[in-house]
């Protein structure tokens, strides 16, 4: 699943389409494609897993799901594209096998640009408060929590917990605040070297835990299991990340509560 950077890329390889006006909507999108013809881009942006594509009054989200792909003046063959909005000068920018969808309105009132991991309005603070009100969340889950970390995907799981030494099925609520704080910026801080890496060629190449087979620190194997609500797959180290489970006294209360 394309995850934050790469929509990032997606949003940077079409900026070249703003302020042109779409000729002509087509494929097999259920949304009404003639609403698009004489539109005017007015923007190129994202949130999280979402691209957007601004226009007057309303704007077009796509999210590519698991499998989404896209080509930019050029079309992939034999394949039917979702959406394909076609330009005058001749340019055309073709999505498949993704979600389609219109928002009305301004896109500022849909979207808080503060939880998007990749944005220069994201709010670590904010993101820090959203964990500590679910202190029973799996770490594994939290970091797929797009209210939370909107951008954040599998890889991200995988590679930030390692990297802060929390295993997947610790609770949120019972990391240290040191720990938390450094959760959050390491989010952040592979955000940024997730999109260095991936326009270099060499993601894959800088992966410490997802896929791998190896703690690099401790060499011995890593477990390789479906954990939390996704049961997506989680690799981690059972010696050197620590598994947290003693809720903190407030969130401790909560639970007695609930
Ligand atoms: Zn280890």
């Amino acid at each position: 699943m394309p995850e934050g950077p790469s929509i990032v890329i997606l949003r940077e390889q079409a900026a070249a389409f703003a302020g042109k006006t779409i000729l002509r909507a087509e494929g097999n999108t259920k949304i009404d494609k003639d609403r698009l013809a004489g539109q005017r881009i007015l923007a190129l942006r994202s949130w999280g897993k979402h691209f957007l594509i601004e226009l007057q009054g309303f704007s077009l989200r796509i999210h590519l799901l698991m499998f989404g792909t896209y080509r930019i003046n050029e079309r992939k063959p034999d394949a039917m594209p979702r959406l394909a909005l076609r330009f005058d000068d001749g340019a055309e920018l073709n999505f498949y096998t993704c979600s389609v969808k219109y928002l009305e309105g301004v896109l500022d009132d849909s979207y808080d640009w503060r939880t998007d991991i990749m944005s220069e309005h994201w709010d670590g603070t904010l993101a820090r408060r959203r964990l500590r009100a679910m202190p029973e969340a799996l770490a594994c889950d939290a970091l797929l929590d797009q209210s939370v970390f909107a951008g954040s995907g599998n890889i991200f799981k995988n590679e930030v917990l390692f990297r802060v030494r929390v295993h997947p099925l610790s609770l949120i609520g019972a990391l240290p605040d040191a720990k938390l704080r450094e959760l959050v910026a390491q989010v952040r801080q592979y955000g940024a070297e997730f999109l260095v890496w991936k326009k270099a060629f060499v993601l894959k190449k800088h992966w410490l835990a997802h896929t791998r087979r190896i703690c690099l620190r401790c060499d011995i194997p890593l477990k390789l299991a479906h954990l939390g609500k996704t049961h997506r797959r989680s690799f981690y180290c059972d010696s050197c990340q620590q598994k947290y489970l003693v809720l903190k006294a407030p969130g401790a209360r909560a639970a007695a509560d609930a």
